[in-house]
């Protein structure tokens, strides 16, 4: 069986997330609710991403179920679909997962009802039970604990994940004042999740490249074990540091996020130099969140020294017709370039 830990001593993870975004913009899914139903009523998508995403050189397949837990679907009013939605998900990752030879990991997120000491608390607590179980059911080789701003709920769900005897990996949302919501700063986040039991810690979501990396920098001093980094590929900045934050000049500063985020996507060089600063940091656990597609992934994966599948059909502009400078490439059409 694929095991992280095993990998991670081999070289860097790469890990594609984001299938939220991906599915709602293809059409299979409702911006708003995000309710990720896709898995029940098109599963063939879900599964189709998988593979793209393993095809574009991502190491783990997430089963998708993400916000795919009691209270997200009690809102909705679809409280009945949980479990089945849960099982569906980790079997249509488990058949691509163990096809391809990669890492099927489970997954529990923010369950936004969580505040410290809350008569919530408790079940909070038992939605991360009762997934981690048909995880573990499932046969997940690891359990991602992803976009928490609470740190205590963070925890929570890592000693769930600790006690069915699986590794995980944690990481942190932070918003836009840079400290989580119990105002502690993610390396303070990230040091107690190892200490915790954590085998990879970090930070995913909310941030671009650029706003994350600094981040990291800190996370990395602080922490012993295995760093992970998956931004979201969007041009967050020093005044917009998160997607959330981002105002779009051409539509009169309204907000972008969530659905209109389209002018601020990184381009897949952005991902890669993003990839190639923290992996020099020492971060080896990569990825992209909300708005990856696979020309992101591959572009991770290409700059940690990768080479997957999709690398077969990397762009190679010397045969270009008009750009190129491949032998068979007509003079006039050189020479027109300058006119395109
Ligand atoms: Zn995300």
């Amino acid at each position: 069986m694929p095991d992280l830990s095993a990998m991670l001593e081999r070289g860097p993870v790469v890990c594609a997330e984001g299938y939220l975004f991906e599915c709602e913009r293809r059409g299979y899914l409702q911006a708003g609710a995000f309710v990720p139903e896709v898995v029940l009523n098109h599963p063939e998508v879900v599964e189709e991403l998988h593979r793209e995403f393993v095809h574009a050189g991502s190491d783990v397949v997430e089963a998708f179920t993400y916000y795919g837990h009691r209270q997200k679907l009690r809102i909705v009013g679809q409280e009945d679909i949980l479990e089945p939605l849960n099982r569906q998900a980790l079997a249509v990752a488990a058949g691509v997962a163990r096809q391809t030879g990669t890492l099927l990991a489970g997954n529990v997120c923010n369950t936004n009802v969580y505040e410290p000491g809350s008569s919530a608390v408790p079940q909070v607590r038992a939605a991360f039970e009762e997934q981690v179980a048909w995880a573990a059911e499932a046969g997940a080789d690891m359990i991602i604990a992803e976009t928490f701003s609470w740190l205590g709920e963070a925890l929570l769900a890592l000693a769930v994940i600790r006690d069915a005897g699986l590794p995980a990996v944690v990481t942190f949302a932070v918003h836009r004042d840079g400290t989580l919501r119990d105002e502690s700063r993610p390396e303070e986040a990230c040091r107690q999740a190892e200490q915790a039991g954590a085998s990879v810690v970090g930070l995913n979501c909310i941030r671009g490249p650029r706003t994350m990396l600094p981040l990291l920098e800190r996370v990395r001093a602080a922490v012993s074990c295995e760093v992970a980094a998956l931004p979201v590929p969007y041009r967050t900045t020093e005044a917009e540091p998160t997607m959330q934050a981002l105002r779009d000049p051409a539509r009169g500063g309204a907000q972008a996020f969530p659905t209109s985020l389209d002018p601020f996507t990184c381009t897949r060089e952005e991902l890669g130099e993003f990839a190639a600063a923290a992996l020099a940091l020492g971060v080896r656990y990569l990825g992209v969140c909300c708005g990856a597609a696979p020309h992101h992934i591959r572009a991770v994966a290409e700059a940690v020294g990768k080479v997957p599948p999709a690398s077969r059909y990397s762009p190679d502009m010397s045969k270009h017709s008009f750009l190129g400078t491949a032998p068979d490439i007509a003079p006039s059409y050189q020479d027109y370039a300058a006119r395109l």
